[in-house]
């Protein structure tokens, strides 16, 4: 390793930092503000990138800048990036106690091993100690706020590499395997460290920005498929999801049941409460019968207060329950006008298109307004005439 020279190393790797830092200011600028942690890791870039520098500088400005305060801000970046994250995945703050507590008592303890009692090796201990755990958890975080998928992958890698790293290079000092008497000294542990540093944490960077984007990829998704109000899926993308389900239902043989919902006299409680009203009403609606039906069943919304649900793997017997539970949990909440549903419940039968179905589910709709709302009616007799009609040809 003794072409390498390390200085040159901070040089690139921060060179290539500081385009990343480019990037997610742009991308903080154009992206929804629901994806947040950009601007965080973007400053802890910078303040790695700075750290750099000031340890580059080592020997030719004070102590004081490139020392304590190159490593309190280096253990205040990968702090930062925790932070990020938190604020990416929504998860509560870290103590600012701890935070400014924590980086108060490093920067003291590196003045005193420069200062005080000059020891390199005891200020590589504690950095390297507090990077592999800071390091460490963050490729735990990414892994798990990011659910697993590619980007996180990426981050988490890079990020448990440095903490490995940082975790050899603190493991090297303590048995004393190497002692470096200064950061430039090129031993082989103090060149690996540096370089799997550097380059890990631009890794790591580059998989956060891959995170934001999957991120954008989601949402995006999200707001094409479902609709804002209720949250229940959109009508178009309801009736594609109902075609596919329908037709693998019915190619395995399998039940399949669909509900079509109707609010009663909607137009009421708009008219004395209003509309704003009766959109909480609406989300209200969407909510109680979300946690009512299975993870498996779909809920869209398929006109101003009409609702439609799908429910696979499920006969007309289960489907009345099901309505019937919606139809008897609606109501009790203090801050909403009481309100009830209609519902139709029809299954599915053999050779029958989507529109058929839903066809029916809206004709026992129909008659359960006529009997008298707030109930649930299904469609029996018409579907299995046309079934009978339809075996029959
Ligand atoms: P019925 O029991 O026969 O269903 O009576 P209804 O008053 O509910 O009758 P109808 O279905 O014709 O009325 C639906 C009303 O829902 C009319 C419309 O103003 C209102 N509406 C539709 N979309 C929205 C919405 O997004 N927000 C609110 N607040 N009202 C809506
Ligand atoms: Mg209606
Ligand atoms: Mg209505």
């Amino acid at each position: 390793m003794d072409g390498l020279d390390p200085r040159s190393l901070i040089v690139i790797a921060g060179l290539l930092a500081l385009i990343c830092v480019i990037i997610m200011f742009a991308l903080r600028r154009s992206f929804p503000r629901s994806i947040a942690g950009l601007a965080t890791w973007a400053w802890a870039t910078v303040a790695m990138v700075v750290c750099g520098l000031l340890f580059g500088l080592r020997g030719t400005i004070p102590d004081f800048f490139s020392i304590v305060l190159a490593n309190t801000m280096l253990v205040g970046a990968a702090l930062a990036m925790l932070v990020a994250l938190r604020r990416f995945g929504e998860l509560p703050r870290l103590p600012r106690w701890l935070v400014v507590g924590g980086l108060a008592l490093l920067a003291t303890a590196m003045a005193w091993f420069t200062y005080g009692q000059p020891l390199y090796p005891a200020r590589l201990l504690i950095v390297t100690f507090i990077l592999t755990l800071l390091f460490g958890h963050l490729a735990l975080l990414a892994w798990r706020v990011g659910k697993g998928s590619f980007a996180s992958g990426v981050t988490a890698l890079a990020s448990g590499t440095t903490a490995l790293f940082a975790a050899l290079r603190f493991g090297s000092t303590l048995l004393a395997l190497d002692t470096p008497q200064s950061l430039f000294d090129k031993t082989t542990f103090q060149m690996l460290y540096l370089a799997a540093f550097n380059v890990t944490a631009l890794i790591s960077t580059l998989g956060f920005i891959l995170m934001a984007n999957d991120r954008l990829r989601e949402t995006v998704e999200h707001i094409a498929s479902h609709d804002l109000l209720s949250g229940a899926f959109s009508r178009r993308a309801f009736l594609e999801m109902a075609e596919a389900e329908l037709a693998r239902s019915l190619r395995h043989g399998r039940p399949l049941a669909l509900l079509m919902f109707d609010l009663d006299h909607f137009k009421a409680i708009n008219d004395r409460y209003g509309h704003l009203v009766g959109d909480r009403v609406i989300s209200d609606f969407a909510r109680r019968t979300q946690s009512i039906l299975r993870r498996q069943d779909m809920l869209g919304r398929y006109g101003g207060e009409e609702f439609v649900a799908l429910l696979p793997e499920t006969g007309l017997d289960e489907a009345r329950n099901a309505a019937e539970r919606i139809c008897r949990g609606l109501g009790g909440s203090d801050d909403l006008p009481a309100y009830t549903v209609s519902i139709g419940a029809a299954r599915a039968y053999p050779g029958m298109p989507l529109n058929a179905l839903l066809m029916a589910a809206d004709q026992a709709l129909y008659q359960a307004k006529a009997n008298g709302r707030n109930r649930v009616e299904v469609a029996g007799d018409a579907a299995d005439a046309a079934e009978s009609a339809s075996a029959g040809h």
